[in-house]
C-alpha cells in the first residue's frame, strides 16, 4: 500500500500513475486529475525547430522576390553618372557613399544593396529593379 504523493492520503485502491511536470508519481484518484495519465508519454521537451536564417522573412523590407536587380545595373548606373558629368567622388559625395564602393558597383563586381539602389534610383530617376516576370518579353 502506498500513499498519494500529492496529498499524502493512503491509496486504498490501485491509485493512479500520473505525470506531473515530467515525473511519474503515484497519487490517489482525486489527485490524478491534476496530472496527465501515465498512458500518455511525458511531454518531450521540444526545442523550437531551428530555421535557417536565410528563410527568415524580413517584413520591413518592401523588396520581395518579385523584384530583382537588372542585369546591367552597373551600366545603368555608370551611364547615368556619366550623363550627369559626375565623377565617382562627386557622386559619392552627393549620395553619401564611398567612391570606391561606386567603382566596384560600376565594374559589376559588387551589387548595390537595396538602400543604395533606392538612392541611385531616386538620384538618377532610373530603375535598377525589374519585376520577375514569367512571360518572356524578348
Ligand atoms: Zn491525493
Amino acid at each position: 500500500m502506498s500513499t498519494c504523493e500529492i496529498c499524502g492520503t493512503q491509496i486504498l485502491d490501485h491509485g493512479e500513475n500520473i505525470y506531473v511536470e515530467g515525473n511519474l508519481i503515484r497519487v490517489c484518484k482525486s489527485c490524478s486529475k491534476r496530472g496527465k495519465p501515465s498512458k500518455s508519454q511525458p511531454e518531450i521537451q521540444r526545442k523550437p525547430a531551428m530555421r535557417p536564417k536565410k528563410t527568415e522573412r524580413l517584413d520591413r523590407i518592401t523588396f520581395d522576390d518579385s523584384s530583382i536587380l537588372v542585369n546591367n545595373f552597373f551600366e545603368v548606373i555608370r551611364n547615368s553618372r556619366m550623363a550627369n558629368g559626375l565623377s565617382h567622388e562627386q557622386l559619392g559625395l552627393l549620395i553619401k557613399e564611398r567612391a570606391s564602393l561606386l567603382r566596384k558597383i560600376e565594374s559589376g563586381s559588387l551589387k548595390p544593396d537595396e538602400v543604395l539602389s533606392k538612392k541611385l534610383e531616386r538620384f538618377f530617376r532610373i530603375n535598377l529593379y525589374t519585376e520577375v516576370d514569367s512571360s518572356d518579353n524578348e
